[in-house]
């Protein structure tokens, strides 16, 4: 068995690993490199394996910087199965086509204002790129082996990070690797918790958290009182979240406040197609996280969705109660939530709730940090609305659950290979690895090929 690192590594993006065994090329995850231009311009590369040759994809969950590079994978002549559990297929559905139809207003916005080189700036890939790539998923059963190659087999483990997220198994009959994609946390309201391992012979294992452990804080009591503060002065609350996992845990808490007569009884408006149509696939596929029947159709129901722009537009020339916006993009990067940013920073009543950690560099990090006037589509805006974060609401594992996971081994891996993570958190849980289990941890480099 070989295993080459082709993304993911010094940096939490881009994942992408090629396993060559029992005669076949099988490519675990397929994201896009984010972030920094250094980064993002690796998209743009020549991948080190041509496509056509790879017998298949293997996905861990549907976040993009794990999935996004599928469409131009398929246009470069990948013609194999994608597989991935059925909600990850589900949500990809949603994703790539959200993600080429950004790719190409991107180009078309450089070719305006001609801040390109390249000219004319074409896309990574198109909506109807990404749409025909859809046509390759295979949804496979968690917990049941699948064939792949020649005798060589994998198969999905839970990994309750987000819906659908799973780990991968590939095993050739000699060797086993496994590897986690992004950890969840045992203790999430809304996810099951990741499943146990108890063996494999290599690990390929995520450190996006690997020298941080979260906040012992609990976010719905902090979101209770911020919105029963901000509803006491008749302001709005408007709170910038991410389409996909984040914003289903804040209706879940909105949920349970509202029931608990925490907060008052006040409009809370889900202001993003895809975040709505993120939640509804939680009432489709209810195996996959901890919520009952009834009590997922009252947390989808906690919220009355916005969906066309005119409605989202309407939510910002109210009579100027008291109410709750939830809106994408979740670091007040792009999407919806800028026009309500315009409208609602500029006055104290109002509140601004980020929902974690916010990327340097973004708009939602200069709020954060203070600052008291922001840009916006090409004019500044004085800040004078309340700005806070709820913190404890993410989807992955910190280092103390990431070595309390790795507790269920009955036999340490023989190697544990440390990615998706910044240098520094990959080479500190690969200290506190070492220290506290004893296993054999190595740090591996962008393009390295290992001999399993
Ligand atoms: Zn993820």
């Amino acid at each position: 068995m070989k295993l080459t690192f082709m993304g993911a590594t010094g940096t939490v993006t881009g994942s992408k690993y090629l396993v060559e065994a029992a005669g076949a090329k099988v490519l675990v995850d397929c994201g896009l490199f984010q972030g920094l231009k250094d980064l993002r311009l690796r998209n743009w590369a020549k991948l080190p394996v041509d496509p056509a040759s790879i017998d298949a994809v293997i996905l861990t969950h549907a976040h993009l910087d794990h999935s996004g590079y599928i469409p131009l994978l398929v246009k470069n002549g990948f013609k194999g199965p994608v597989y991935c559990s059925a909600a990850t297929r589900d949500l990809c559905a949603i994703l790539l086509p959200d993600s080429g139809y950004l790719q190409e207003a991107d180009a078309e916005r450089a070719n305006r204002y001609t801040y390109t080189r390249h000219k004319p700036a074409l896309p990574l890939y198109t909506q109807k790129d990404a749409e025909r790539s859809l046509g390759q998923f295979h949804a496979v059963p968690f917990g049941q082996p699948q064939v792949v190659g020649d005798g060589g087999t994998f198969v999905l483990s839970r990994s309750g990070h987000i819906l659908g997220s799973a780990f991968v198994r590939i095993a050739d009959g000699r060797t086993s690797l496994v590897f986690s994609g992004d950890l969840g946390r045992a203790q999430d309201p809304v996810m099951k918790p990741p499943a146990e391992i108890h063996d494999a012979d290599f690990l390929v294992l995520e450190s996006t958290y690997g020298d941080r452990l979260h906040r012992d804080s609990d976010p719905e009591a902090k979101l209770g009182a911020i919105i029963r503060d901000t509803a006491a002065r008749g302001g709005t609350v408007v709170i910038p979240s991410f389409a996909v996992g984040r914003t289903q845990s804040v209706l879940f808490h909105i949920h349970r406040l509202k029931k608990s007569d925490a907060i008052p009884d006040i409009p809370i408006f889900l202001d993003s197609p895809m975040a709505i149509d993120a939640t509804i696939l939680l009432r489709r596929h209810r195996d996959d996280h901890r919520l009952s029947g009834p009590l997922c159709a009252e947390v989808c129901h906690a919220a009355r969705y916005v969906n066309t722009p005119e409605e989202s537009c309407s939510l910002d020339d109210g009579p100027g109660v008291p109410q709750v916006i939830i809106s994408a993009s979740g670091m007040a990067t792009g999407g919806r939530v800028l026009h309500h940013l315009k409208h609602f920073i500029g006055d104290a009543r109002n509140t601004v709730l980020f929902t974690g950690f916010q990327a340097a560099g973004t708009r939602g990090a200069r709020l954060v940090h203070g600052e008291d006037e922001i840009k916006i589509h090409g004019r500044m805006w004085p800040v004078r609305a309340e700005i806070s974060v709820l913190h404890n609401m993410s989807a992955h594992a910190d280092y103390g659950e990431i070595l309390g996971w790795l507790r269920h081994f009955r036999t340490p891996p023989r190697r544990t290979f440390i990615t998706h993570g910044e240098p520094e958190a990959a080479t500190s849980l690969r200290m506190k690895i070492q220290d506290r289990l004893g296993w054999d941890v190595v740090v591996p480099e962008y393009l390295e090929t290992v001999d399993l």
